[in-house]
């Protein structure tokens, strides 16, 4: 029996199908129009449990471990919803994990948090302002750490925080905050020593304080229903109390937790390539042209079952990294191979679906072009495609 086919893994299948079914289809269209999804769907996520897989219940969560959230992200696409959909739903699952590493606890999930662990001050009450709140579908969080002036060298923030007395002031810029627009708070990578230093801090800022501002709503190419943000901080004053972890440990963190956002992203990637496999097989078997069924030639029938090969490898070496993560191998170089290979697996298998759906694929009323516009992100967020490279090439030892 495979991993995720437990009963009980089963039955998160069938709840999170019908979440997709019930309260997402019908509306998707209208929130990919409007820019953003309604808060209540967040509540509405959070009364069934989904919101809060992989994070321990100690936290306000559902509990669940790595598999049970590639589970429910697998379903959330494979039922018809979207990697958009989860950038937007699912932003906690960014902006959460260090509040809960730093706090003891670890979120199990895609998001699974190694900092290591340890009652770090404060962060018990971060816990209860922040996660239990955001884990309960009631407040929305976002994370922050790309800046205009670059986001693939972290270590290069140049937004600072200069300590005050019992503040942070905080002074700096923030560009595509996924659900910056709509969170209540933002934790946010500063630059604890001088600009470039690279000794880094994760700071909790509330929306409302002064000087904290959300620009522009971002256009984009796809991810249409996740808002996507400018932030500028000009002397904003956050307590220290609102600091994860101690002092200049932001850097680790940040990286610790890329490595569950990867992993996320890798499973975007081969659940759409799977999602696209199913939709141009659906639609070559009763798409007629010249008299036949597109798919009676050998042509479409090999371009289908190549399109299939590929999607089922990258969900194989994922699943088989994932594995690896969940037993606390250290797989940083693997971690990066894998969202690679499933990023070129969707890439390679959204455009041809999208081909084979011939004029019907360019029109927004088909499911395969949302698709191919929200896949184009998998291989830029969370770390570009080059930049895994360069993990991969310094794991080879260049
Ligand atoms: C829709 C969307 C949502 C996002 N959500 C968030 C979010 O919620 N929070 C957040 O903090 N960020 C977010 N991002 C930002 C995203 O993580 C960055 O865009 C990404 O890390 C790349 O950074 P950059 O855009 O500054 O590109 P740059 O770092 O300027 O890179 C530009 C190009 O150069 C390449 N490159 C860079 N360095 C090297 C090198 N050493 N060798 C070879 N090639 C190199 C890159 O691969 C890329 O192709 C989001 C972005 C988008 C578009």
């Amino acid at each position: 029996m495979s991993i995720v086919d437990t009963p009980e893994r089963r039955q998160l299948r069938e709840l999170t199908r019908a979440f997709v079914t019930r309260e997402v289809l019908p509306h998707l269209a209208d929130w990919e129009r409007a820019g953003e999804v309604p808060r209540a769907l967040h509540a509405t996520a959070a009364k069934i449990g989904l919101l809060g897989i992989g994070f321990p219940e100690s936290v306000g969560g559902s509990g669940g471990d790595l598999f049970d959230s590639i589970v429910v992200t697998e379903e959330i696409i494979r039922s018809g919803g979207s990697s958009g959909l989860i950038a937007a739903l699912f932003t906690h699952g960014i902006a959460l994990p260090h509040m809960v590493a730093a706090a003891g606890g670890q979120s199990g999930g895609l998001l699974r948090g190694r900092l290591g662990g340890g009652q770090l001050r404060g962060d018990d009450d971060l816990v209860d302002r922040y996660v239990r709140p955001t884990l309960a579908g009631t407040m929305i969080g976002a994370l922050a750490i790309t800046e205009p002036d670059g986001g693939s060298d972290v270590a290069a923030i140049r937004t600072t925080a200069r300590r005050d007395g019992d503040h942070y002031v905080v002074n700096g810029s923030k560009t595509y905050i996924t659900s910056g627009v709509r969170a209540d708070f933002v934790t946010t990578a500063v630059c604890t020593d001088f600009p470039g230093s690279g000794e880094l801090s994760l700071l909790v800022i509330d929306k409302g304080t002064p000087g904290f501002t959300v620009g522009r709503r971002l256009e984009k190419l796809g991810w249409h229903c996740s808002d996507t943000a400018e932030l500028s901080f000009v002397d904003v004053r956050v307590p220290v109390t609102n600091r994860i972890g101690e002092e200049n440990t932001g850097f680790l963190a940040i990286m610790q937790h890329f490595a569950a956002e990867r992993l996320s992203l890798a499973t975007q990637a081969y659940a759409t390539a799977q999602r696209c496999v199913e939709l141009a097989t659906r639609w070559c078997r009763d798409r007629e042209t010249f008299g036949r069924p597109l798919a009676s030639r050998q042509l479409v029938r090999h371009r289908l079952a190549e399109m299939h090969t590929r999607a089922e490898a990258a969900r194989a070496y994922v699943h088989e990294v994932a594995a690896r993560v969940a037993a606390g191998e250290p797989v940083v170089t693997e971690v990066a191979m894998a969202k690679n290979v499933a990023v070129a697996a969707c890439d390679q298998v959204v455009d041809q679906a999208l081909q084979l759906h011939g004029g019907f694929g360019y029109l927004r009323d088909a499911e395969v072009e949302r698709h191919y516009r929200d896949a184009r992100i998998l291989g830029i967020g969370g770390g570009t495609t080059e930049i895994m490279n360069e993990i991969i090439a310094k794991g080879m030892g260049l």
